[in-house]
């Protein structure tokens, strides 16, 4: 189960799967603004990354105190085939009039932007605040993939590939008709 599109010599994929087997130079961790393994994707990162993972979180935690809502910092990917994750906090949904839009949009932004600076080719990200986090998908989905076409068309340095590696079908097609929706 597999989409792709080019968007200004770049290539964005759509794609059913597990991020934490995704081969690409950066995986995007939905994490908590604590940055501790939690459950979800993000425990399932720390989990398979391993300690190098979460003790350098934990070590920015110490640091720069909480994430907040749509910024983004970036660790080693420990064991996972990825060299590097991107952990970026999502909104938690309150109804879609606390600004959840807007800061689901700079949630992804701050990653793209990161990855730019780090000279990373290859992004995927998981389907960021559809989770615990309550976001209706459909709704999560455009924002996620505007976000990344405007990103992608605008200048994305060194950026070549973004993924969106979705857990199950219905993920996936949701994502693929958000798709239809923004490109149509
Ligand atoms: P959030 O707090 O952002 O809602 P969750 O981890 O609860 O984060 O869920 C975000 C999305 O990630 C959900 O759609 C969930 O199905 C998906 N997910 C969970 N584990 C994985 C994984 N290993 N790879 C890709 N997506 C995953």
């Amino acid at each position: 189960m597999r989409f792709e599109v080019e968007i200004g010599g770049r290539r964005l994929v759509l794609k059913r799967g597990d991020i934490t087997a995704e081969e690409v130079d950066a995986v995007v961790n939905s994490a908590n603004p604590e940055l501790t393994p939690g459950g979800g994707v993000s425990g399932a990162i720390h989990r398979r990354g391993g300690p190098a993972v979460t003790e350098e979180a934990a070590r920015i935690r110490r640091e720069r105190g909480r994430l907040k809502t749509g910024e983004a910092v970036i660790t080693t990917g420990g064991n996972l085939p990825a060299k590097w994750v991107i952990h970026t906090v999502g909104p938690v949904w309150h109804g879609g009039k606390k600004g959840e839009p807007e800061l689901l949009a700079k949630a992804y932004r701050s990653c793209l932007e990161l990855a730019k600076s780090r000279s990373i080719k290859t992004i995927a990200f998981p389907s960021i605040s559809t989770g615990v986090y309550g976001y209706p998908i459909d709704q999560a989905a455009g924002v996620a993939l505007r976000t990344v076409r405007e990103f992608l068309e605008a200048d994305p340095g060194p950026v070549e590939e973004v993924h969106f590696v979705l857990f199950s079908e219905k993920d996936f097609e949701a994502y693929r008709a958000a798709w239809e929706r923004i490109a149509g």
